[in-house]
């Protein structure tokens, strides 16, 4: 059923003040996300609890004793949830996002490295695990973004390839985005990458790499241009020059620091959610998305996120 602003989330700031006005209207909120049709021990399965406490029920089944945020990004988090709301919030109604050190100054954290770890356990929620492939028209490409990695082998300076699949809807319009990091330039990966984000039966445009030509097999229709066919080869795949040329900008731009190979999936997952949601009417619907994922994305502790 199509969510609704106004009614399944807030539109706009006053009425994201409304809602929450304090942690019990965020547990309660949280509650009605995770179970929509009513309590469900994550347990045993059954249907069926009694009320404990704000958020938190008994199963009836086995007598495991739960709460709305257990196994969430919340679980055991010390800071309140309408901190977390508030900070949700905040990230997703700035248009292009935010360096964890504008976390910090909004949320007067005590340290750039809180800021920072709150901000990738949110990107951990900016994916959607029952996501549907690209389709219809898509451009397929590889692009190289700035890399530094930080392993025990000591900082490392490198390009990673980075995997694009957007979608034309038609000559001045972008589709939903994909992006994946390939194992090295050029690899089979790309066909593998294809396949997981890309219906079959969809035309695919790519610049003909030899590697790539299996795509015609695989039940795709694939066209290329190349240098011998193509009268300008600069104007060829437009659609994932752009997005590679808004990516860039965005990670040197926004994120305002280096960023680790290590990390920058998370990085694409933030910024292929953003950009699939470029056109929501209320940056409600985004605060909403992401906090649908967030209930149903497993904890991550601090050294997880220094251990990748
Ligand atoms: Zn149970």
């Amino acid at each position: 059923m199509e969510s609704v602003g106004g009614v399944d989330f807030p539109r706009t700031y006053q009425e994201f003040r409304d809602w929450f006005p304090d942690d019990a209207a965020c547990v309660a909120y949280v509650e009605r996300l995770r179970w929509p049709d009513g309590f469900v021990c994550p347990r045993c399965e059954t249907p069926k609890g009694w009320r404990i406490g704000t958020g938190a029920f008994m199963c009836a089944g086995c007598g495991l004793k739960t709460s709305a945020t257990a196994g969430t990004i919340f679980h055991r988090s010390h800071t309140p949830l309408s901190t977390w709301f508030a900070a949700m919030w905040f990230i997703t109604s700035q248009k292009t996002g935010i360096s964890a050190l504008a976390l910090q100054r909004q949320f007067g954290f005590g340290s750039y490295e809180t800021a920072w770890a709150w901000m990738q356990k949110l990107r951990r929620a900016m994916v959607r695990p029952d996501r549907s492939k690209l389709s219809g028209v898509v451009e397929l490409d590889e692009t190289f973004v700035g890399g530094r990695s930080t392993g025990r082998m000591g900082a490392s300076t490198g390009k990673v390839p980075v995997m694009i699949a957007v979608e034309r809807v038609d000559n001045r319009k972008l589709g939903r985005v994909r992006f994946g990091i390939d194992s090295a330039p050029g690899s089979k990966e790309q066909i593998a990458f294809a396949q997981r984000e890309i219906e079959p039966g969809t035309h695919i445009q790519t610049d003909g790499a030899r590697v790539l030509r299996r795509l015609a097999d695989l039940g795709y229709e694939h066209s290329y241009a190349t240098g011998y066919n193509s009268p300008d080869i600069s104007a060829e795949l437009p659609g994932v020059h752009l997005v590679a040329s808004l990516l860039k900008r965005w990670i040197t731009g926004t994120l305002q620091h280096h960023v680790t190979v290590e990390h920058l999936p998370y990085y694409l997952d933030e910024y292929a959610f953003r950009f699939n949601r470029r056109d929501s009417k209320s940056r409600g619907m985004l605060f909403y998305r992401l906090l649908q994922q967030a209930v149903i994305t497993e904890p991550t502790t601090l050294s997880d996120l220094y251990k990748i």
